[in-house]
């Protein structure tokens, strides 16, 4: 599904370059690429402040711990998302509110949070799903009428732009009162190990993160807070500060590869290609994802398993139907779009290194599926 190997042999001698720096200096902590990377990152997002932390379910879970929240406060998210998402509602012991998406851009929506919302509702989390900015506009709007934070899940949107109904562009993770966002190894800024971090644009936040995640220090060994543990270590920093670089070209490379595998499959009857709800820089495709119609999904899985051909399914089960989430209150009726896509739903290879060769040969043993569907 990625390729990282390939990636690696064009920045080795900046990322070697890079990683050896640290060890000679053995600053493995808190080094000097740590402050790098962070301004580095603050800059290329637009945003005041990057607090990096271990991982991108720690920055989520940090995040909703800076808000001041209280046992059985409501945080509203969709029903189709990694479950990260909703299970760290759940460790704070808030109470997690799924619902429903919209069936063309996978992400959350913002009728369906209108209707969600109670007197406990307090947080509003976001998705920007396989790459796509969710509808912001919509959402900041809901969330100023009834005085709501939000946090947007950027973990699999680094790097795309939202462009608001006043014109302005944004990008993704700069909109909320926080954001989250991951540098697991295949995501679009991926590091060699675990990585996340928070943006936000409010310095007192910023503050309050800074303590949370060095065990609520504000001054050495007085814990006023209690906080955790969750650091960016240099390394993993002086690699993403040599890929945050490229962060742009790769995404480029993504949205080339999504248009020649759409442009290909776009004429076949069974598959709904990916739309790009807003304008073209909005989706940075994290994965390229096709909705299979005629309940035809799981023999095509079963076909490119067998053609030796990667392919993946992104998310198998609605997180309301998940053991660890089944909570009575949720309305079956209400999920009518993602039980209905979780049975559609492929994500083939998507990753920057992806060859036209390799493109054509995925599709053509797609099309040849089809064909010998339709005949
Ligand atoms: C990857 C991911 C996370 C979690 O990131 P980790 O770094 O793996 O902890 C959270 N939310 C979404 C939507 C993700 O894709």
């Amino acid at each position: 599904m990625v390729d990282l190997k390939s990636q690696y042999k064009f920045i080795k001698q900046e990322v070697d370059e890079e990683i050896k720096k640290v060890i000679e200096n053995s600053t493995f902590i808190n080094g000097p690429s740590v402050i790098e990377f962070q301004s580095e990152l603050e800059h290329y997002i637009g945003v005041k402040h990057v607090i990096p932390c271990a991982n991108g379910t720690d920055a989520l879970q940090i995040a909703l711990m800076s808000l001041n929240l209280s046992p059985g406060d409501e945080v509203i998210t969709s029903d189709f998302t990694f479950a990260a998402t909703v299970e760290v509602i759940s460790l704070l012991g808030l109470t997690p509110v799924l619902v429903d998406v919209d069936e063309v851009s996978f992400n959350i929506n913002p009728n369906e949070i209108n209707k969600a919302i109670t007197s406990k509702t307090k947080v509003i989390i976001p998705v920007h799903l396989f790459g796509q900015s969710a509808n912001m506009d919509e959402i900041l709007k809901i969330a100023k009428k009834n005085d709501l934070y939000v946090i947007e899940d950027n973990a699999q949107g680094i790097g795309s732009t939202y462009t608001s109904s006043n014109n302005k562009s944004y990008k993704t993770g700069s909109m909320g009162t926080l954001s989250a966002t991951s540098f697991f190894p295949s995501k679009n800024l991926g590091a060699y190990g675990d990585g996340g971090a928070i943006f936000t644009n409010d310095d007192q936040l910023a503050n309050v993160i800074r303590g949370i995640v060095n065990h609520g220090m504000y001054k050495r060994y007085y814990h006023d807070v209690i906080g955790v543990n969750s650091r960016l270590d240099s390394i993993q920093a002086s690699i993403l500060k040599v890929k945050l670089k490229y962060l742009n070209f790769y995404n480029e490379r993504r949205k080339e590869a999504a248009m020649r595998y759409s442009f290909i499959l776009k004429d076949v009857q069974e598959i709904i290609i990916p739309k790009v709800v807003f304008n073209c820089n909005s989706h940075v495709f994290h994965q390229y994802t096709l909705r299979i119609k005629n309940q035809l999904r799981d023999n095509l899985v079963k076909y490119l398993n067998q053609k030796n051909i990667p392919c993946g399914i992104y998310y198998p089960v609605p997180l309301h139907l998940q053991k660890a989430y089944k909570n009575s209150r949720y309305i079956e009726d209400n999920f009518k779009v993602t039980n209905k896509i979780v049975n559609e739903v492929i994500s083939l290879p998507m990753h920057s290194e992806l060859s036209i060769d390799q493109i054509e040969y995925i599709t053509n043993y797609i099309l040849k599926f089809f064909h010998k569907f339709n005949k």
